[in-house]
């Protein structure tokens, strides 16, 4: 099958008049000529219409009163399909704090679940978001349930080491250290988040592995004073070292435009990989309530809070949100925008030479996205899993 008459967004550039052939699921051919008169066969007209490679998203919780904690198949099914209809082709299923035996239910369960044929995004592992957090910077998690990292207790995490594909943890913790190693060795990325640490620790936690941070300026320390001197926390540090990943949830309501701009300046635009951080909340219109982990949660102004409206709780946004976010408010080439939410993650995880780009023989992961950036259709492998139209 062919797509033509495509604006195609490539990693470097976008071409006016561009043409994908797949075949078994895969881009077996990229053209900047119409492929389909050439060949004869089948076509289907993007009509001029962006073709992006499908959106990656690290950092999903939930969608449409469904979380990843409730650990079945028929609750992911849910949540990748509804992040489809936002651009989503790939995902993380993503943890809240809880016990070891809650979390392992979810790894155990996305195992089998994302090697079954189901409607919408493929899900690549599961996001370990907890329980390893510094108690000043929960965020919507559980304050009781916060633990430090024992080895006793994250051994049994990284048996399914195949499963996970970051843990979220404050490196400031006594053994986060050790923790950040293990993770390493065992190919999982350490990502710094709802932490409160120093200068040091997030330098200290660098060297020995750490290669990302979770929601930057979201449950994350910066500068403060220290006696009469001003020190750097992990925000600054992130925003200093070219090799840390920031994640960004450019919702519009977790951070606010000049911080979107002031991030893109200091990390460029291969610096930030794109997170909705979505939770059961997408989806739902104004004012209803939903679950995060126990905690009662609400939707309000396009977002979600705790019931008290003390803390954010995770976005209602879809990838594509983000995208049209980090264009409009942010000055981010349209480009660029894609990268940070197909390449970028793609090359987190070690997947860009199958994902997160429009190039021969990577995955049939497309979105069409009309003029004003809205999803109009999604593939995931070739196969339609959202139209716009029904
Ligand atoms: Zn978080």
């Amino acid at each position: 099958m062919i797509f033509k008459n495509a604006r195609l967004v490539l990693a470097d550039r976008i071409v006016a008049n561009g043409c994908v052939e797949i075949e078994n699921g895969k881009i077996v051919r990229v053209a900047e000529r119409d492929l389909a008169a050439e060949s004869g066969e089948l076509a289907m007209d993007v009509a001029g219409n962006y073709l992006a490679p499908g959106f990656i998203d690290l950092h999903i919780h939930g969608a449409l009163r469904r979380d990843a904690m409730e650990a079945n198949a028929e609750a992911f099914e849910t949540i990748c399909k509804f992040h489809a209809s936002g651009g989503t082709t790939s995902l993380a299923l993503t943890t809240v704090t809880g016990t070891l035996d809650e979390i392992l239910r979810v790894i155990n369960a996305a195992a089998t679940f994302r090697n079954t044929l189901h409607d919408g995004a493929n899900v690549l592992g599961v996001h370990i978001e907890g329980p390893y957090f510094s108690r000043e910077k929960p965020g919507a998690h559980r304050l009781d349930l916060i633990r430090n990292p024992q080895h006793e207790e994250y051994e049994k995490l990284l048996e399914r080491a195949d499963v996970i594909t970051q843990m979220t943890l404050a490196p400031e913790l006594p053994g986060a250290l050790a923790l950040i190693e293990a993770l390493r060795e065992s190919g999982i990325r350490a990502s710094g988040g709802h932490s409160d640490a120093w200068d040091e620790e997030a330098c200290a936690a660098f060297a020995h592995g750490m290669q990302q941070v979770t929601h930057t300026f979201n449950c994350m320390s910066s500068a403060r004073r220290r006696g009469a001197y001003r020190v750097a926390g992990l925000l600054e540090f992130a925003m200093s070292e070219p090799e840390i990943l920031c994640e960004l949830i450019a919702d519009g309501r977790h951070v606010s435009p000049t911080l979107m701009r002031m991030l893109y300046q200091a990390k460029g635009p291969d610096g930030i990989c794109l997170v909705t951080d979505a939770t059961a909340g997408a989806g739902l219109a104004e004012d209803k309530h939903f679950a995060l982990g126990d905690i009662d949660c609400i939707v309000r102004d396009e977002v979600g809070l705790t019931a008290d409206g003390a803390a954010l709780a995770g976005s209602t946004a879809t990838m594509i949100r983000l995208v049209r976010n980090v264009v409009e408010l942010a000055g981010v080439s349209l480009v660029e925008g894609v990268r940070m939410a197909t390449l970028n993650p793609a090359r987190a995880l070690g997947l860009d030479s199958s994902k997160g780009q429009i190039a021969e023989n990577a995955d049939a992961d497309f979105v069409v996205l009309s003029p004003d950036l809205h999803v109009l259709k999604t593939f995931v492998g070739g196969r339609c899993v959202f139209d716009s139209r029904t």
